[in-house]
């Protein structure tokens, strides 16, 4: 088996497709390599040795040793230099390199193959002694951090004991001296922390740090990193060798890392941060505030220092070049990283960027204006369940500000809430229900959790590619980074900047489109859609085959939902309509009322209710069309609760608490889910069906006059499990049309249907067609019934669920293909069968599940159902399940 792949020198035995083997940092740099671009030689272990090294008890395939000693040489052929080489030192990079992306989770190793010996020779060849044995020392502090496990603030304490000694305050007043000894004290650190000397022999170097780069993928950062993103365990990381060049060799070196497009905005300008004399991973520590790539953005940030392309104009005019050449051969904004070393530039890595939805939606649209992709391709490239980032509010401009500081707009978008100050904390406030804004000095993967938990995030160290910055982007959850002035002290627990302190608990909000840092919870405004936003909504308009519909029980929900580009109401829950005071008390009445005549005339007291609310909801919907069911819940969910309750509603309803006990005790039910509601209220009490009917047929005739369009209401009756059910309750809606027919000698154009949200219904279905003249799956029911898990207590054990493997997700959320989908799809062949071309849609929460839309086009449905915020999300999705 081939275990190694070379690149380099304008060749490579990989290329861009083998991300599966070689992890996406290793395919892209074998794409580099081929196409020309100046990458430092190396060579790519694949993850199949990942594979084999956790199948293996931690062992290698036999013949990895000579295929890495073979590429070694290669490496050392093309760069002139050998590795272990006492006058020609070949040193190299150790870097993990999985198929997805996984930024921060995974740990490096540079300098690699520095030794007493070596170094020695490094400085001789560089003429620079300084630069060798800070090299050497750096090298030292990761090798020992980790591959050796000691800690890194031992080293860092030493560092700054030195320099308090010296009278020193930055790390540049060092000289070449200074190293030495340092490395020396490095050593011996080294030596008491493990009892055994630090390794000088390169080879048993390298096959530590490899192994180290094997083990990182199962460390906790990497567990939760894949739990979160829903990465396999199984895909393994490759590991990349590769010559080091280095951008601490002085002045006329650097490091840094560069977006082709503005990855929070999506701007088509060249954006990015670099350091001057710096390492790879002092940018992405965020440890030095790094400085401008463009002199526009250096101008814009108002920083002192000059940009890239001021203060390095040939190596930025290089980068211009290779970023133009990359946009167009990936046809995809690229994130690079990149090294100059004393005046050359090499590229380390691209990738496909990550962005906000914002930013996507952009390039996306951009780029088909630039002729780069199809319309298409564009509809694809954006991540429908992303859109949801779009509609997060900002902040009203118009609202008091008190600004505590300023930040970077790391990731757009504002949060308030209380300030913590650690994971456990954020963690601990959203188990609370209480929204919180994690402070941090910087974060880093041990910080995820937290991240995760609060509602934004706020750092006074790094920069726009720092931890925090890229993290919170790719969730969108807004962040503000590297907040310069702010000084947050964890041992008492306070933020302090200008003068003003924060304590935690305090309020604070932080804006990410702008970096601001606001005492308070300061008020917020809406989102609006970008143009973009609309452009490719045109686009995935015209691809997608099934409707999207919204569940909407108002007149506001409704407009939302228009606005949004809902094509009509596919669920309008009518009991939702009852519970605002005036009508809850006549809704009691009726289900407490001991006789049909005692509800009759309750309802009567609703019925000009029911009808304004819907002359209403048709009046918005105008011409679309609207689907409202009948009453559904458990009689229970109105029942009055202990004796306060019951002698308010006595009171209200002039009826007996004697009787009003007796009857709510007689309604008491244990499992009100599977109780007395959905169409077995409508069967036992015909009237309130009637009532319902009559209302959405005067409501229809008085809308169809005022608005002049017809309105086709579709009446829906709930949780049928026989046709028998279905006939009764459509026997009485028949009845009602004709007699409003009559009184109003308007022609009234309705159909009746029924909800599938029981497995026997779907099981009949083809019965149930012979009446219904539509069908719409209640997955919500349906998914409950099919697996006899209470949606409303099901969260007690889902969790443990999802960690042992028995679901995914959450049944709840997306829908359970191979069971509850096989009841939908044979409900929706049966029902055909009977009714050729009947109209049958989905109104559970999955109508807005990006996966579960999916599903609903390959089965064959006309339309979904989703909340209103949702609805451009199953536009979306809908698109791309017809590509
Ligand atoms: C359903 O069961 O999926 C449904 C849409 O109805 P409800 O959620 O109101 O029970
Ligand atoms: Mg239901």
């Amino acid at each position: 088996t081939k275990w190694v792949y070379s690149f380099g020198d304008g060749k490579a035995e990989g290329e861009a497709g083998m991300r599966n083997l070689l992890g996406g940092k290793g395919a892209n740099l074998a794409e580099m390599s081929n196409l020309g671009l100046p990458v430092p030689p190396g060579f790519t272990v694949t993850t199949e040795v990942c594979t084999h090294f956790y199948a293996h008890e931690r062992t290698y395939p036999d013949d990895l040793k000579d295929q890495v000693r073979g590429a070694l040489a290669e490496v050392g052929r093309i760069t002139g230099k050998r590795f272990g080489d006492a006058q020609n030192p070949l040193l190299v990079s150790v870097r993990s390199g999985a198929r997805a992306s996984m930024p921060g989770m995974m740990d490096t190793v540079l300098n690699l193959g520095l030794n007493d010996e070596t170094v020695e020779a490094v400085a001789k060849a560089s003429g620079d002694r300084r630069f060798a044995y800070d090299s050497y020392r750096r090298f030292i502090t990761m090798y020992s951090n980790v591959v050796l496990g000691l800690e890194h603030h031992e080293f860092e304490e030493a560092l700054d004991l030195y320099k308090d000694r010296k009278g020193y305050s930055l790390d540049t007043d060092l000289d070449a001296d200074d190293w030495v000894k340092l490395v020396g004290t490095y050593k011996t650190i080294v030596e008491t922390g493990l009892g055994r000397a630090f390794p000088q022999d390169p080879e048993e170097q390298l096959w530590g740090a490899v192994g180290a780069v094997f083990e990182s993928w199962m460390n906790d950062r990497a567990i939760t990193y894949r739990e979160l993103h829903d990465i396999p365990a199984s895909w393994g990381t490759a590991v990349n060798v590769q010559s080091m060049v280095f951008g601490n060799r002085g002045d006329t070196s650097a490091t840094g890392v560069a977006f082709t497009r503005n990855p929070s905005t999506g701007e088509r300008a060249l954006y990015g941060e670099f350091l001057i004399n710096a390492q790879g991973e002092d940018v992405v520590a965020g440890i030095r505030t790094p400085q401008d790539i463009t002199e526009a953005a250096a101008r814009a940030s108002g920083s002192d220092k000059p940009s890239m392309e001021k203060a390095m104009p040939d190596s930025y005019a290089e980068l211009v070049r290779i970023y133009g050449l990359l946009e167009k051969h990936y046809r995809d904004m690229q994130d690079m990283e990149f090294t100059v070393e004393e005046g050359k530039l090499w590229m380390l890595q691209t990738r496909s960027g990550k962005r906000t939805v914002k930013a996507a939606l952009r390039i996306a649209v951009e780029m088909v204006a630039e002729g780069l992709i199809s319309e298409d391709e564009a509809v694809s490239r954006v991540d429908p369940a992303a859109l949801d980032q779009l509609l997060h509010p900002t902040i009203d401009p118009d609202a008091e500000r008190t600004l505590l500081t300023k930040g970077l707009p790391a990731s757009p978008g504002a949060a308030a809430g209380e300030v913590v100050f650690s994971s456990e904390e954020a963690e601990k406030a959203k188990k609370d229900g209480r929204p919180c804004i994690l402070v941090r000095v910087e974060t880093s993967p041990e910080d995820i959790k937290g991240m995760l938990a609060a509602e934004g995030i706020l750092t006074a160290r790094g920069g726009m590619t720092s931890h925090a910055a890229v993290v919170a982007r790719g969730w969108g959850k807004p962040c503000v980074s590297g907040a310069g002035t702010l000084r947050v002290d964890y041992a008492k627990r306070v933020a302090v900047a200008g003068g003003k302190t924060v304590k935690a608990g305090d309020f604070i909000t932080i804006d990410g489109g702008t970096g601001q840092v606001l005492l308070g919870a300061v008020g917020m405004r809406p989102p609006e859609l970008s143009g973009e936003f609309s452009t490719l909504m045109t686009w995935a308009d015209r691809v997608r085959r099934l409707k999207v519909r919204t569940n909407a029980d108002t007149a506001t929900d409704a407009k939302a939902a228009r606005d949004f580009g809902a094509e009509g109401i596919g669920l309008c829950r009518t009991e939702h309509m009852f519970f605002e005071p005036a009508r809850l008390v006549a809704m009691r009445e009726m289900i407490l009322a001991e006789d049909e005549k005692g509800r009759r005339a309750a309802l009567a007291k609703l019925l000009p209710f029911q009808r304004q609310d819907f002359v209403e909801l048709f009046t918005v919907m105008k011409g679309l069309p609207v689907t409202i069911r009948l009453l559904d819940p458990p009689l229970h969910e109105f029942l009055p609760q202990g004796d306060k309750d019951i002698a308010e509603v006595a009171a209200q309803t002039g009826l007996s608490p004697e009787n009003l006990r007796r009857r709510a005790a007689e309604l008491h039910e244990h499992n009100p889910m599977l109780g007395f509601r959905g169409c077995r209220l409508a069967v036992a009490y015909p009237e309130i069906a009637e009532m319902q009917a009559r209302a959405i047929f005067e409501a229809a005739v008085e809308a169809g006059k005022a608005t002049g369009e017809a309105v086709q209401p579709e009446i829906m009756v709930p949780l049928v499990m026989t046709k028998r059910e279905l006939d009764i309750v459509k026997g009485r809606i028949d009845a009602m049309a004709k007699a409003v027919t009559e009184e109003t000698a308007a022609t009234i154009d309705y159909q009746v249907g029924t909800m599938i949200e029981l497995p026997r219904a779907a099981l009949r279905a083809g019965e149930i067609a012979e009446s219904a003249e539509f069908f719409s799956f209640g997955t919500n029911d349906l998914t409950q019934t099919a697996l006899g898990i209470s949606r409303d207590d099901a969260g007690t054990f889902l969790d443990i669920y999802r960690k042992k493997g028995v679901f995914e997700t959450d049944p709840f959320m997306s829908l359970d293909r191979e069971g509850v989908g096989e009841l939908v799809s044979i409900g929706i062949e049966r029902g055909r069968k009977t009714r050729a071309g009947l109209k049958v849609g989905i109104c559970g929460e999955h109508g807005g599940d990006p996966a579960s839309v999916v599903f609903c086009h390959g089965a064959g449905l006309d339309y979904v159902s989703c909340s209103p915020f949702r609805v451009p999300i199953a536009r979306l999705a809908a698109a791309q399940a017809a590509l």
